[in-house]
């Protein structure tokens, strides 16, 4: 374990430096999710207009069979027309029966035609309604989103300034130690997660909440150079060190 000679303003120094580099951490993990939020809402706005899509397909095909119905029941009236003329027409009784068996038959499709358009139109409209619902929605998404987008910017700038005020004050105290306990720090930053210099609590290490032995923490209250954690590594302090 490298041993440092750390003064007590050294000590105060890091932990100030630990504190900084532990805020620009959050603050530019929240920077990065913050985009995360606006995602969110549009999928759920692309999922709405893909069903309004589905619907506008399904519209489309009760449409045309709702002309193809209408069709039907042209002809038929036509039919009922030929065969009334057919009727008047007839030679023999085999003519009578054909133009009376022309008739029924056209009559027969128009009911039927007609009834399978009600049941489009019911449909249709139904299918509207829903659609209407569906616009409505994404409409309301697509609100959002931009309210969304509006507040993140204005979180971005706020949570960028921060992170030029936190840099700022980082290389003003990183200028206040020398490189080698500086260049230590850094190393021992990415082996601890973080947290290098942990405070103690009821004689319990904060960062592997173990107790600190006896020795360690008589030593650590006389304030006489680093106390290391025998069971995690970091170095040990006692917050008021830190404050005073
Ligand atoms: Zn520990």
């Amino acid at each position: 374990m490298l041993m440092l000679d750390l003064s007590k303003d050294d000590l105060k120094k890091l932990i100030k430096l630990q504190e900084i580099d532990s805020k620009i951490i959050k603050l530019e993990l929240k920077l990065r999710e913050l985009p995360e939020e606006i995602k969110r809402f549009e999928e759920i706005a692309q999922t709405r207009r893909n069903k309004i899509a589905h619907i506008d397909e399904k519209i489309e095909e009760l449409s045309q069979r709702r002309k193809e119905l209408e069709r039907i029941i042209n002809e038929s009236y036509k039919k009922i027309e030929e065969s009334k003329k057919k009727k008047a027409q007839a030679k023999n009784l085999d003519d009578y029966k054909e133009a009376i068996k022309l008739k029924a038959e056209a009559e027969k499709n128009i009911i039927k035609a007609t009834k399978e358009i009600e049941k489009i139109l019911a449909k249709l409209n139904q299918l509207f309604r829903e659609r209407e619902k569906m616009e409505i929605s994404v409409a309301e998404f697509e609100r959002k989103i931009s309210k969304k987008e509006e507040e993140i910017k204005k979180t971005q700038s706020m949570l960028e300034k921060k992170l030029q005020e936190l840099g700022g004050l980082r290389e003003q105290l990183i200028s206040e130690i020398s490189p080698e306990i500086v260049e230590f720090y850094e190393e021992k930053k990415y082996e601890f997660g973080g947290n290098v210099f942990v405070p103690v609590y009821n004689k319990t290490c904060t960062g592997c909440s173990m107790q600190v032995p006896s020795a360690q923490y008589a030593k650590l209250l006389r304030g006489e150079g680093l106390v290391y954690c025998p069971n995690c590594g970091r170095i040990l302090f006692i917050e008021k060190i830190s404050r005073d």
